[in-house]
């Protein structure tokens, strides 16, 4: 096997947990950088002698979180320096980090630049809302002011593919509110934009007081407008509407995200990270493994103390018909949707056989099915989640 693949090194700390956060992050008053990028440096150098990850260079690496702005540019710099020894990082690499505004020690402008100067050419922001008011519902520890002053600070440090992160929906957010968020972010000039409704997940505080009573979630038929207000002002902005909830100007979709939507082969790192290896192309007989994933120790002590090679918490083999679901389930979110020609080479069979649902979904017109691709229809969009289950369920 040769072919590239992505990275993604997760960074588990907060200043303080936003109470709408399911991810696997905590908040620490110091964050544990030394030891905990020791570590990711030895996984990472146990999985270089791995059959599956040996001989590929890395085509993009993503450090994700948490909040990866709160590690130093030295740390993200040295493990940079580590992947391109160990794989080779390719010449024109996407090199992503996430970025909290107001996460910054000291000078945001000095600390971006470190970043810019470690290799990262790619940053992406949570800036969430414009409302300051929103942005405490929210519990987040930045103002709009420090939005701003982070994508300033970022520019200058020579930054030149920025997203930014929205959150709709947020109880008692307007439909007015959140144009005037597209409207700011696009004031901000971004490369790409992400646009999610705010999700109510199991065991948050913030699911807590929606079933005590507290907080009052957005109307079902206000998120719809709200879905279709981003489609249109990012559009008319001139962004590539290209996954359910993603924007970028022509050229700038996440070239990381792609590899996850389009089923390639992906290393993880860190506390509770997920990784995939060996899925199609390069199965081969009918009873073969169609690929491997894992889950790593979630909890970061966890993490830091397994012994070299066993930071694995969960590996799973997947079957051809766990392999058709996932493939449809990721393939489905972007809006070109799947190429039939594509899934046929990999699966050896039509689209349609393996998922029957399709013919049914295009009939209601919720599935476009063109020469060589099945696509949501806009109606599909709109609906997004709930027909893409309906379609992997088979
Ligand atoms: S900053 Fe991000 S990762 Fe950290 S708690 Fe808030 S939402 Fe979760």
């Amino acid at each position: 096997m040769t072919d590239p693949f992505s990275l993604y090194v997760h960074l588990p700390y907060c200043v303080r947990r936003c109470p709408y956060c399911d991810f696997n992050t905590y908040a620490v008053e110091r964050v544990p950088e030394a030891r905990y990028v020791e570590t990711l440096e030895r996984e990472v150098t146990f999985a270089a002698a791995q059959p599956q990850w040996q001989g590929r260079r890395i085509s993009t690496v993503f450090f994700g979180g948490g909040t990866p702005s709160l590690f130093s540019p030295a740390s993200l710099g040295s493990l940079l320096e580590t992947f391109d020894r160990l794989f080779g990082i390719e010449f024109d690499a996407e090199l992503t980090m996430e970025a909290n505004p107001g996460s910054f020690e000291g000078s945001a402008a000095e600390r971006l630049l470190g970043f810019r100067r470690a290799g990262l050419n790619r940053i992406s922001i949570g800036a969430q809302t414009f409302d300051q008011q929103h942005l405490t519902t929210l519990g987040r520890i930045h103002s709009p002011h420090d939005t701003v002053a982070a994508v300033d600070a970022a520019r200058a440090a020579g930054f030149d593919n920025l997203s930014c992160d929205l959150i709709a929906a947020i109880p008692g957010q307007t439909l007015q509110e959140w144009r005037d968020d597209l409207e700011r972010v696009v004031a901000l000039g971004p490369e790409h934009v992400s646009a999610y409704s705010l999700t109510y997940e199991e065991g948050t505080p913030l699911t807590g007081m929606k079933k005590a009573g507290l907080i009052q979630p957005a109307e079902e038929d206000l998120e719809l407008e709200m879905f279709r207000a981003a489609h249109l002002n990012l559009t008319a902005a001139g962004f590539e509407h290209y996954e359910i909830s993603n924007f970028a100007r022509p050229g700038r979709a996440s070239r990381h995200n792609l590899a996850y939507w389009t089923w390639r082969d992906y290393l993880a790192l860190g506390a509770g990270a997920h990784g995939f290896a060996g899925g199609p192309p390069h199965q081969a007989s009918p009873g073969a493994c169609w690929g491997r994933r894992y889950a790593n120790h979630r909890l970061p002590e966890t993490y830091m103390s397994a012994k070299d090679g066993a930071w694995h918490a969960t590996e799973e083999s997947l079957t051809r018909e766990m392999a058709i679901a996932e493939y449809l389930l990721v393939g489905l979110r972007l809006l070109e949707g799947i190429s039939r020609s594509r899934f046929a080479a990999l699966f050896g069979v039509s689209i349609e056989a393996a998922a029957p649902r399709v013919t049914e979904l295009e009939s209601s017109g919720l599935l476009v099915v063109e020469e060589d691709r099945v696509r949501l229809s806009e109606h599909g969009l709109e609906l997004g989640d709930a027909v893409i289950v309906r379609i992997a369920a088979g």
